[in-house]
């Protein structure tokens, strides 16, 4: 069977240096057990996992041609291959309650979907190793005071501890991408609940961002509830401030108000 054409549309840019393909996989620690790859592709990366003989491998691929170059190359993933797109996926039906890391060159038109997916299960993911457009990696990895912390920013590093791994130039693909990639890991931290409304505490992460050059005094108001005992010092600052921490705290206030 020839080569899988790529489809732009589905942020489809095979790697072709085996080298960086082995790396990502070497990326995943040894101790999260199964593994959910995603977006496949045409295997390069899901080569690399199978050998390390993971107790439980399943990959996800949307593309229906790709599905069945992954039949026809890798028998050993049997019947792991679910052909399906990521975002509609209800976990369970891979892992049942088990828990799993992701891992995955993945499609860069859904890298936030993928995220918030993970942020929203991450009871149930240990780890992610993962390569995004360079900026994306970035971004889910800035620090508090940095003009591209962000949202995913916030929210991951509550739950996640974020590491930068490495950068890879746009030649390694076929199709080169118009960026860089890089690939970064997120390893599941000992925090269960926060201390607060959790579903507050994001409206307030996304509405202080939503508005970003603003103070948070201005930008909050899109909550429409009384911002008057949040401490001052927080309501002069801007969103990309703020650490984690800090948004908790404001959450906290804000619980109690109308
Ligand atoms: N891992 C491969 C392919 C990366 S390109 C490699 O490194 O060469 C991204 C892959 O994600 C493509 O195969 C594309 O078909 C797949 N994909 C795109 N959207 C998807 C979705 N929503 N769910 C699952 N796979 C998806």
């Amino acid at each position: 069977m020839d080569l899988v054409k790529a489809k732009k549309h589905l942020g489809q840019h095979f790697l072709k240096d085996e080298s960086i393909a082995h790396k990502i996989a070497e990326s995943l620690s040894d101790n999260v057990g199964n593994v959910l790859e995603i977006g496949p592709g045409m295997g390069v990366l899901t080569k690399y996992v199978l050998q390390q003989k993971r107790p439980n491998f399943w990959v996800i691929e949307i593309d229906g041609e790709s599905v069945e170059y992954l039949k026809n190359h890798y028998p050993a993933l049997e019947n792991h291959i679910y052909f399906g797109d990521f975002l509609k996926l209800d976990l369970s039906e891979l892992f049942s309650s088990e828990k799993f890391a992701v891992i995955g060159n993945f499609p860069y038109n859904i890298s936030s979907q993928i995220l918030f997916k993970v942020f929203d299960n991450r009871n149930q993911i240990p780890e992610v190793v993962g390569m995004f457009q360079k900026e994306v990696a970035e971004r889910v990895a800035a620090k508090p005071g940095s003009k591209i912390y962000g949202i995913l920013s916030v929210l991951l590093s509550v739950y996640y501890d974020i590491e930068y791994l490495f950068t890879v130039s746009e030649n390694v693909f076929n199709p080169p991408p118009k960026v860089k990639s890089a690939v970064i890991r997120l390893t599941r931290n000992n925090v269960e609940k926060l201390n607060c409304d959790e579903k507050l505490f994001v409206q307030v992460v996304k509405a202080g961002f939503n508005q970003r050059r603003k103070t948070l005094r201005n930008a909050l108001k899109a909550l429409n509830k009384n911002l008057e005992n949040i401490p001052e010092r927080f309501l002069q600052s801007r969103a990309e401030q703020l650490s984690a921490n800090e948004f908790i705290e404001i959450t906290k206030v804000l619980e109690n108000e109308q």
